[in-house]
């Protein structure tokens, strides 16, 4: 179920302003990320991308949703699946030890 003032945001500004507007938050989000990877890490700010994408991705989620979030859902499941298999595949070859990130050691 989106939340009604996101769904409120599709109705007033319309499918392509909020697909134009995903683009410049998702885009917004990688630019931070990038400069994270060159040593230039805002955390915050890349919380506050993390925040506007995942808002952006719940009206994409709305717009292309036609059957309650079933299809995405089964995509994303099948997605994690694979992940987890490619994981346990990885630490087999490669005797790999996970590697465990704390809140505040996250890049
Ligand atoms: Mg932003």
């Amino acid at each position: 179920m989106i939340n009604p003032i996101l769904r409120k945001a599709i109705a007033v500004y319309g499918v392509e302003n909020q697909t134009i507007k995903a683009i410049e938050e998702m885009s917004e989000l990688t630019k931070e990320l990038s400069k994270a990877l060159l040593g230039k890490a805002d955390n915050d700010h890349i919380r506050e991308e993390i925040a506007d994408s995942e808002i952006m991705l719940e009206q994409l989620r709305s717009i292309y949703d036609t059957d309650n979030g079933n299809r995405i859902d089964f995509f994303k499941q099948a997605k994690i699946k694979r992940l987890d298999e490619r994981v346990k595949e990885t630490l087999k070859n490669h005797d790999k030890e996970l590697v465990r990130l704390d809140e505040d050691e996250a890049i």
